[in-house]
């Protein structure tokens, strides 16, 4: 009898969670009604706007460890997402981040069409295709421990834009797709072992910096962003077959949707800050101009006396 009742209750707990939240009909406007932390203020995605950003000289460049080792790598359909679970030693440091972050899985966010996918947008452009590369402080121990903990995860970001030609680096993981169009998280399929740098582009350099949430439920404020601005390269034909991954969410005749725009819609700045390694905001570039512009006024009515 208790058990039967832990059973069901099991059960109930297991099917609700899993259609609380997602992005058709328990989409993202839906998620704060059931996950308070959602609605905070220092939620992700962000758009991020360049010249409003400040130059932190002290951020950089950022180092990867382990990421040109090649390592057993598993992918699956969580039914948000294709995962990549890292099951190797990769490790980010440096570039303003106060330890060692470990790598557990990268995913990825796309859209419907090639106009749209992105979570972050950068001047308010959006970009196909976005993954995250997902690392949890080391010294917490586990991704479990560091959900809870502020700057508990740091998190690289980075963008796809559309090429004429296959990217080669991405043609084992995309022909694999096929094998998880199902919604199955106990089904994994191995990729070829391959280095994590080959899924991102050369020598990533120039980021920015903020500090945010998780993008999905249950939002937890606890991520050190880092959004590069160099982009990964992706046929349109490559694009699409993402696209053709089955959702754990149900339409009304109980049909599974695609995956298809799992991206949250950017969210309110608020009174935080962005930082960046390379740039230089505009600000100065403005004094510089309005400078020179009265300097030559002031030239132009001296010398026209
Ligand atoms: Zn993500």
């Amino acid at each position: 009898m208790e058990l039967s009742v832990a059973f069901t209750f099991l059960i109930f707990v297991g099917l609700s969670t899993a259609a609380m939240w997602g992005y058709e009909d328990s989409g993202p406007s839906k998620w704060a009604e059931t996950f308070p932390t959602c609605g905070d203020k220092s939620q992700s995605p962000i758009n991020i706007e360049a010249s409003d950003s400040t130059l932190q000289a002290s951020l950089g460049n950022m180092t990867m460890t382990g990421y040109d080792t090649p390592v057993a790598l598993t992918i699956k359909n969580n039914g948000h997402t294709a995962q990549v679970d890292v099951t190797g030693d990769q490790y980010i440091s440096k570039g303003g981040l106060s330890e060692q972050y470990k790598l557990v899985q990268f995913h990825f966010h796309w859209g419907s069409d090639d106009m749209k996918g992105s979570e972050h947008q950068l001047n308010s452009k959006t970009f196909p295709m976005e993954v995250h590369f997902v690392h949890y402080k080391n010294s917490l121990g586990s991704l479990g421990n560091s959900v809870g903990e502020k700057d508990g995860l740091a998190v690289l970001g980075f963008m796809f834009e559309i090429s004429d030609s296959d990217n080669a680096n991405y043609a084992d993981l995309i022909s694999k797709l096929s094998n998880i169009t199902a919604y199955n998280t106990s089904n994994l399929v191995n990729l070829t072992n391959t280095a994590l740098m080959k899924f991102i582009p050369s020598k990533p350099t120039n980021f920015f910096r903020y500090s945010g949430s998780l993008t999905t439920p249950s939002c937890n404020e606890v991520v050190v962003w880092t959004v590069f601005t160099e982009t990964i390269k992706i046929s349109k034909t490559q694009m699409a077959t993402f696209r053709s991954l089955m959702s754990s969410e149900t339409g009304p005749k109980n049909e599974h949707y695609h995956i298809k725009d799992n991206f949250r819609p950017v969210q309110p700045l608020h009174s935080r800050s962005v930082f960046n390694n390379f740039y230089s905001s505009s600000a100065t570039t403005a004094y510089i101009t309005v400078y020179t512009g009265v300097l030559s006024l002031i030239l132009s009515t001296i010398l026209s006396h």
